[in-house]
């Protein structure tokens, strides 16, 4: 059934900027829910591909799109990718009609993102920040966790855009709140994940069963997020391919720890929680899948796990 977009009619068609991992499934809930998209992505073949699939629009760059919806998603890997999306002759601010509504969907840096929604303001454009989390299959139910940041008013014009994505919406607070959240839970789910693979790599080699180890974990206070859905699928199984790269955790785990320098919050766990992700990117190199920080955990330690 057909979202309701009868508050703003204009809001049906929606450019939709940055078609990867993410992108690709949620631009899809958008289709079902019955939206009209104009797809952009750096990788044009990739935008034509879905365009085709999803019988949508391809736009070749960002201006085009602009000019031609008054409400624009982006779901880019990072800040920088942004704000190179939305400058240059060629980016959504050369194209951009007043009365825009961008809702910025990548994990960006807060600050980064205030600017942002400045630069829009100063064009009679408006931006929330609309950070997800859920990893790649629940964009494909349409089941994300979203939080929100911004005004009540622009909020509310998002509303029936982001519920076709999202089964929860959770609100933050002021433009930027909802980017700094999703850096934070990021925080958290990277130190779990460390932390448990650390655990399972004692206990192997004490002669525990890494498999065992998990099922007590999970019917026990250890239980995380890693616990349930990354250890066995991910990382015992040695496939490596939850679909989150091991760049976008280290980016998200640097924005956590900008937001603690800028708020003077001395977190020396976090740092080197920080700090161990960025090694692992350095030594595991470009490509990775965040689950094959386990194999960064194994070098330290001198052993493998064992599914
Ligand atoms: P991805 O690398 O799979 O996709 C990024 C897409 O952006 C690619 O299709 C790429 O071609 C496109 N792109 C890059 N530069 C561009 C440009 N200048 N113009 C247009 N398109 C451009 O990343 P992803 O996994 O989809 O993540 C997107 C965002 O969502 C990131 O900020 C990430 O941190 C966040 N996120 C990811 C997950 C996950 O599980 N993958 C979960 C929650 C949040």
């Amino acid at each position: 059934m057909a979202a309701s977009t009868d508050a703003i009619p204009q809001d049906h068609t929606i450019g939709f900027i940055g078609l990867g991992a993410m992108g690709t499934p949620m631009a899809k809930r958008l289709a079902a829910a019955g939206f009209k998209l104009i797809l952009v992505d750096a990788d044009a073949d990739r935008a034509r591909a879905l365009a085709k699939e999803l019988t949508a629009s391809q736009a070749s760059t960002a201006r085009e799109a602009a000019m031609q919806c008054r409400l624009l998603i982006t779901m880019l890997p990072s800040s920088d990718i942004v704000a190179a999306v939305l400058e240059g002759e060629h980016g959504v601010l050369a194209g951009l009609q007043p009365g825009t509504l961008l809702i910025e969907m990548s994990s960006g840096s807060p600050a980064r993102t205030r600017m942002f929604a400045t630069q829009l303001e100063g064009r009679g454009a408006r931006l929330i920040d609309a950070p997800v989390s859920g990893g790649v299959q629940r964009a494909i139910s349409g089941d994300l966790a979203i939080m929100v940041g911004g005004d009540d008013r622009d909020i509310a014009r998002a509303e029936p855009v982001l519920k076709a994505m999202g089964s929860s919406l959770l609100r933050t607070g002021a433009i930027g709140t909802a980017h700094a959240m999703k850096a934070l839970n990021n925080l958290v789910s990277a130190g779990g994940l460390l932390i448990s693979i650390e655990a399972l790599l004692i206990g192997q080699r004490f002669g525990l069963n890494p498999g065992t180890m998990v099922d007590v974990l999970n019917a026990s206070t250890g239980m995380n997020n890693s616990t349930q859905k990354k250890l066995k699928q991910f990382v015992l199984s040695r496939r490596f391919d939850a679909g989150f790269g091991l760049d976008l955790m280290v980016k998200d785990l640097g924005i956590a720890v900008d937001v603690a320098h800028d708020t003077d919050t001395e977190v020396p766990f976090a740092s080197l929680c920080r700090d161990m992700w960025a090694r692992a990117s350095e030594v595991l190199g470009p490509g990775q899948d965040h689950t094959a920080i386990a194999k960064l955990c194994e070098q330290l330690a001198g052993s493998e796990l064992r599914g």
